[in-house]
């Protein structure tokens, strides 16, 4: 039965749209004719590992994979206020032109 082949990790995933790219790797799959697919279960089982991983690697290493949510959080919350001033500013100078 054909399956979809890593070339990077030799997975041999299951025939489906799902894995046209790796979900260890990110890398591109291949079909080939001669090989066993890993049953879905057993990919589906992989995907989740993967995203848990994943998650938990966001919810408690943030140093290790961005900056600190509450930064972030700050630096959105001041972008937004100068947008802010930048749009009320811009309603004053047409106000202003009106007037003139
Ligand atoms: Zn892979």
């Amino acid at each position: 039965m054909p399956a979809k082949r890593c070339s990077l990790c030799a997975t041999n995933w299951p025939l489906s749209y799902h894995y046209a790219v790796c979900p260890t790797c990110q890398e591109r799959t291949d079909v080939v004719t001669n090989a066993t697919a890993i049953s879905t279960q057993e990919a589906k089982r992989m995907v989740s590992e993967i995203k848990f991983a994943k998650f938990y690697a966001e919810k408690w290493e943030p140093e290790r994979t961005g900056p600190d949510p509450d930064e972030v959080g700050r630096r959105e919350a001041a972008e937004l206020a100068r947008a802010w001033r930048e749009v009320t500013l811009g309603f004053d100078d047409q106000s202003d032109q009106s007037d003139q």
